[in-house]
């Protein structure tokens, strides 16, 4: 999860249905998906730190394209060289295409690759771990699901900065996958992309993220507080977060990062050794893959 947020200061103009209820436990069936996702992020984390370029990296690489291949799910590998900071860079985003569904796309999205800087040891349960085990248990929730649009999961690689969130130095795999797409004419077809970034927390609330595109960010809202988890959405002053939803908004994407960045008493586990399985709840996970879930069918409506 990245740097560089500004505080916006006017009020939040988002309605939220139900916010000021407390949320709800997720269904069995959902709390279920929560658990394998749980499951998932300690396996991730078992294989140590994993930025971009690492041996753990590639082993995680395995891990998930085997994952997504045991589902009968196409999956592609897009390999490129990152130019960061520290040299050249492998890099590899992995897509898995759901049973094809219409010419029409969304994307559900979030990066795998976890921080990394001298002398931390960073496990990035939440940060990366998260977003990657909630791919994989969506990934099992919708191949028993069909749906109209065609639904791709991709994780990113390289979202994390080598030395600074500057001058480029983040968000390499988006980038560059924003990039080929706009290239190729895949772009035309995306529907909407739905990031997910640091949504394991324990105590889940949502950052109302700026940048988003609003009639998205407000269909997730409206899909949380139908399903009765508006309240995950309220009490977080909105901000301007860059993520990997940023590269498509500028290709012309319609974009939502949903990103929980108060992970700990004053944000204070983010980028520490404090990033760890214990801090995450099968709950949450649970609730993130049944209102993605459901916002998936709520866009089936838009053309
Ligand atoms: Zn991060």
């Amino acid at each position: 999860m990245p740097a560089g947020e500004r505080l916006v200061t006017s009020l939040l103009v988002l309605v939220l249905t139900g916010a000021s209820c407390a949320a709800q436990p997720p269904p069995a069936n959902f709390q279920k998906a929560g658990e394998t996702a749980l499951q998932w992020v300690e396996q991730l984390v078992s294989l140590g730190p994993r930025p971009a370029g690492s041996p753990a990296q590639q082993k995680q690489q395995e891990v998930i394209a085997g994952e997504l291949r045991s589902l009968e799910l196409e999956v592609v590998e897009h390999d490129f060289v990152a130019q960061t900071p520290k040299g050249s860079v492998p890099m590899k985003n992995i897509i898995a295409k759901l049973p094809e569904g219409g010419n029409r796309v969304v994307v559900v999205s979030g990066h795998y690759d976890t921080f990394q800087r001298p002398g931390l040891h960073f496990v990035g349960a939440n940060d990366g771990g998260a977003s990657a085990a909630f791919l994989l248990a969506l990934a099992r929730v919708l191949a028993a699901r069909p749906l109209k649009d065609s639904v791709w999961l991709v994780f990113f690689d390289g979202e994390e900065s080598f030395v600074s969130w500057r001058n480029n130095d983040h968000t390499y795999g988006s980038r560059r996958l924003a990039s080929k797409w706009s290239a190729d004419g895949t772009a035309g077809r995306i529907k909407a992309l739905l990031n997910v970034d640091m949504i394991g927390d324990e105590n889940l609330r949502l950052t109302p993220e700026q940048y988003s595109t609003g009639w998205l960010t407000e269909l997730v809202a409206s899909t949380a507080g139908k399903l009765g988890y508006g309240s995950i959405f309220s009490r977080q002053r909105p901000s301007y977060i860059e993520d990997d939803h940023v590269p498509f908004l500028k290709a012309g994407i319609d974009a939502v990062d949903l990103i929980d960045f108060d992970y700990g008493p004053s944000n204070s586990y983010w980028h520490t050794e404090e990033d760890t399985p214990d801090k995450l709840s099968a709950e949450s996970l649970g609730t993130m893959l049944h209102i993605i879930t459901e916002t998936l069918r709520e866009l089936e409506a838009v053309p």
